[in-house]
């Protein structure tokens, strides 16, 4: 059986788009839109989508970050979604964020110490010098000198900033961490370093994680289930190894076509994904994807296909299946 750390159950959240003198609302942007998930204990599921698909809001919404309009996010199996603030800020050790960019999430005014050692000192009253243990222990584990205690984020190259962020995010032991892009901006050979680093991590401290990017190559290397979302919606979501071998859903199938294969004896011709990603705030009638898709029927104009069972831990909303 399943040891299930996070679920969200029919999450919503819509943003008002306001125009005109009076501001008044012209319509929603469904960035979020009715998802189930789950996420298995100390595994890592990797949350793949085009920009703009409406992944940071997800992952925002499940920290409550973001507030839900409806729906039900649960933790330790015990619902989140409308605990007292004094429990939410308590949850708040439990569950944290690595920032895609670590030059824009670190305060250049901060020192290494001050920046990691923010959260410790709001929720653990230690002395002086047991945080600054507390902060060198951190450095060493994310593979960072003693001496960067002292510095500034100017003085680190990309990687490092990456490291600093992640030694903020898991300086209150949480067991559920959000990375979000977490090595998009980072070169390829930094990349696989951080990649190693979040896997020592997450074996040494039995982490969760919720991994967010747009590249199926590393969602493909991280990840042990894959959720693939287009416009608010999952609509597909396997194992690993089943939804890279045996993809069921046209959109995760073009997606994988059109991701560029390193080795030149397994190129194919890559697919084209036509047409940009529909607007959230005037979506097509049933399937969101029927207007990219191959294979739209007159029925995928008509209902919206239904997130469905296709094979054991393997579900696709495509009415095709
Ligand atoms: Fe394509 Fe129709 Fe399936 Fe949507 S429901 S992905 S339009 S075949």
């Amino acid at each position: 059986m399943k040891n299930i750390l996070v679920q969200v159950e029919a999450l919503k959240k819509y943003f008002p788009v306001k125009r005109g003198l009076l501001y008044k609302i012209a319509g929603w942007i469904k960035a979020v839109d009715q998802v189930n998930l789950e996420m298995e204990k100390g595994k890592t599921l990797g949350l793949v989508g085009e920009s703009g698909c409406g992944k940071t809001t997800l992952a925002r919404t499940m920290l409550r970050l973001i507030e839900p309009d409806s729906g039900e996010i649960y933790f330790r199996e015990q619902p989140i979604t409308r605990i007292s603030p004094q429990a939410l800020r308590n949850l708040r050790q439990d569950m944290q964020i690595v920032f895609q960019d670590p030059f824009n999430s670190l305060d250049p005014r901060f020192t290494v110490s001050r920046t990691i050692s923010e959260g410790l000192q709001v929720f653990q009253s230690l002395s002086k010098s047991k945080l600054a243990d507390q902060v060198r222990e951190l450095l060493a584990v994310v593979g960072l000198p003693d001496d960067a205690i002292n510095r500034y984020p100017h003085e680190f190259s990309g990687g490092q900033r990456q490291r600093i962020g992640i030694a903020r995010a898991i300086s209150l032991k949480p067991s559920f961490l959000v990375l979000d892009e977490p090595v998009s901006s980072l070169d390829v050979s930094v990349q696989a370093q951080i990649i190693n680093l979040l896997y020592e991590l997450q074996e040494r401290f039995a982490l969760t994680y919720l991994f967010i990017t747009h590249d199926l190559n590393i969602i493909r290397q991280v990840s042990d289930e894959v959720a693939v979302m287009y416009l608010g919606k999952i609509v597909e979501q396997a194992v690993n190894a089943d939804l890279f071998n045996r993809p069921q859903h046209p959109y995760t199938k073009i997606l994988l076509e059109a991701t560029p294969i390193a080795h030149p004896k397994e190129r194919k011709p890559r697919a084209i994904l036509k047409g940009e990603v529909t607007s959230a705030m005037h979506l097509p009638s049933g399937c969101r994807f029927r207007t990219r898709c191959p294979s739209a029927m007159d029925i995928c104009s008509r209902q919206e296909p239904a997130l469905k069972e296709i094979a054991p831990n393997h579900r696709a909303a495509c009415h095709l299946l």
